[in-house]
């Protein structure tokens, strides 16, 4: 704890300190972290991050951890946020700066202002707009990826670096952005659409959306990869028999089987066990490996697989 008691001394945001985890995930799952962290600016992420680096504490970056399962145990280092903090939001024309604690569904309404397509899709992705660039996160035939131009991210010593978008991989929910970068703010280059038919989409990917996912229900969102387009994971988990199949206070949702939710008191545990079985009833049936989409922190090395 006197660890702790430097830290306060160095960081000018804010600090909680052994913070549960089940605040800050869509799950409502997960045991506490060492310290959750929301820096006030540029200069204090990158005090925090130098001084972490030099007591060798681990650090992990969250956005609103929409995309995350957090283990029972929770996390033994510093959880650092730039959801209440890095929010700022520039439009020009047809370019936006964005900050990266920027809430996805309010990017994407800011672009809509500006007649700006190409993320109308994603209303309805939650979390921030960091999670979704390096998860990049999609929704109806759009990924956050095509319209972005540059990232400015701050490492682990605390140094500035900006990539280009071509220096950066991106694929189905997949970029190649380092673990030890966090990514501060990013630049985009849309096109200008109609008014009408970017708010045709919009309605088209929300209607869509609450038609096909329990979102009555704490979630992380779709658990699995979908192996291929002919096979979605949630097709491949249903045909399997496991919709509504139930672990404690967590189930494989009877409206999406790909959507695992916490009615109530659900553990991590419970999820790993769906997890498990999912995968494992899968690759009985189908010779399937399903690959998770959600990131997990707190937990062994292969301690999700089957
Ligand atoms: C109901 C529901 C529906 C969903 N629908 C979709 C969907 O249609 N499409 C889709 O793609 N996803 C979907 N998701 C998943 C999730 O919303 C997205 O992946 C989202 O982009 C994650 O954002 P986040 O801020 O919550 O990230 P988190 O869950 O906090 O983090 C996700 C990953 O990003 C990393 N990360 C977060 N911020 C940063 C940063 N600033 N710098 C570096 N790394 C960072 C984390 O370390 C972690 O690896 C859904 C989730 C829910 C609950």
């Amino acid at each position: 704890m006197e660890i702790l008691g430097e830290l306060s001394k160095v960081i000018q945001g804010k600090l909680l300190v052994n913070e549960p985890m089940t605040k800050h995930t869509s799950f409502g799952i997960g045991g506490p972290a060492k310290a959750f962290l929301y820096p006030d600016n540029e200069e204090d992420l990158a005090n925090t991050l130098k001084f972490s680096a030099t007591h060798n504490i681990p650090v992990y970056f969250i956005g609103s951890g929409t995309n995350l399962l957090v283990s029972d145990q929770g996390f033994d280092g510093f959880v650092i946020s730039l959801q209440k903090t890095f929010k700022a939001i520039r439009i020009d024309g047809k370019h936006v700066f964005v900050q990266t604690g920027t809430m996805m569904g309010h990017f994407v309404k800011e672009c809509i202002k500006n007649n700006l397509t190409g993320v109308e899709s994603m209303i309805g992705v939650p979390g921030t707009l960091g999670g979704a660039i390096k998860m990049n996160a999609g929704a109806y035939g759009r990924e956050i990826s095509n319209s972005l131009t540059l990232l400015n991210v701050v490492t682990l010593q605390g140094e500035k670096k900006q990539y280009r978008k071509g220096e950066i991989e991106f694929g189905y929910r997949y970029s190649s952005i380092p673990n030890n970068e966090i990514i501060t703010s990013a630049e985009f280059e849309f096109k200008i659409g109609v008014s009408e038919e970017i708010n045709r989409l919009k309605a088209k990917a929300s209607q869509s959306r609450k038609q096909s996912q329990p979102l009555r229900f704490r979630s992380a969102g779709s658990v699995f990869k979908n192996p291929s387009k002919d096979q979605p994971a949630g097709y491949l988990i249903e045909q399997a028999g496991l919709k509504g199949t139930r672990r404690g206070d967590a189930e494989i949702s009877t409206k999406h089987a790909n959507f695992f939710i916490n009615k109530g008191n659900a553990t991590a545990e419970d999820i790993v066990e769906l997890v498990r079985l999912a995968r494992g009833r899968v690759k009985e049936k189908f010779s399937v490996d399903l690959q998770l989409e959600i990131e997990t922190l707190g937990f062994p090395p292969n301690y999700l697989d089957a």
